[in-house]
């Protein structure tokens, strides 16, 4: 298959070649079809070094933002993980490849559908979606093992921290809405560990932790 041979060579001069090296995560994502999650007519750009366009003013990031947030959340296979902004469903199916259980949170409603109908398509049972706010986070699923929030707000929503259980990882674009650090925060016994990972650049998050709407 064309998209086989792009993928691998995604994971090779994109992804390996700039420094990711969790086998786990470069087997995942050298197996889940990144072309099925973006308009047929982009499908050629599928595998391509950038983000596009998945409607509603949206985009699926970089396959390299992807790798990057996913390596920093350090999954064995075990964990709950909360994602805040479902999008396109492509690193839905990253995390659904990597833990036990996904649970995301889209809230534009007719993105949200259209993607639980993709993820049913590639048989991903194990991911559970939600339409609403995510900066809020999902209290009745708490507490989780690690986070992950795919679009950039003005600071850390709060309520995602006392959803994160002890040990626990979250990982989160925090800026203005031009620019933004990529963060990793650890929970641990001693306090709260944080670090910045990368410059980068995501669609605003809004809701009542995020910008205003
Ligand atoms: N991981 C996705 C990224 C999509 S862009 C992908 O690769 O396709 C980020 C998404 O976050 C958008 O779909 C946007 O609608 C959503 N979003 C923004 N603010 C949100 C909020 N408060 N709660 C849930 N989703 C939000």
């Amino acid at each position: 298959m064309m998209f086989d041979r792009a993928r691998q060579r995604m994971v090779e001069d994109q992804l390996m070649a700039r420094g990711v090296s969790d086998p786990r995560v470069l087997h995942a994502m050298a197996r889940v079809p990144r072309h099925e999650f973006v308009e047929e007519a982009l499908r050629h750009r599928a595998y391509q070094e950038c983000s596009l366009p998945i409607g509603y003013g949206q985009t699926i990031s970089h396959p390299y933002t992807v790798a990057l947030m996913t390596e920093a959340l350090e999954l064995e296979g075990h964990e709950r993980v909360l994602e805040v902004g479902t999008g396109s469903g492509y690193q839905t199916a990253v995390l659904a490849a990597l833990c036990a259980n996904v649970f995301t949170v889209e809230r534009l409603a007719p993105l949200a559908m259209r993607t639980r109908k993709l993820l049913d398509q590639q048989g991903l049972y194990n991911v559970a979606l939600q339409i609403g706010d995510g900066t809020i986070g999902w209290k009745a699923e708490a507490p989780f093992d690690a986070i992950v929030v795919t679009a950039g707000g003005p600071e850390l929503p709060r309520p995602l921290l006392s959803q994160l259980r002890r040990g626990g990882r979250l990982v989160a674009p925090v800026g203005d809405g031009e620019s933004q650090s990529l963060v990793r925060l650890r929970v641990e016994a001693s306090g709260i560990q944080e670090e910045v990972i990368a410059d980068c650049r995501f669609v605003k998050l809004l809701g009542r932790f995020g910008f205003a709407q």
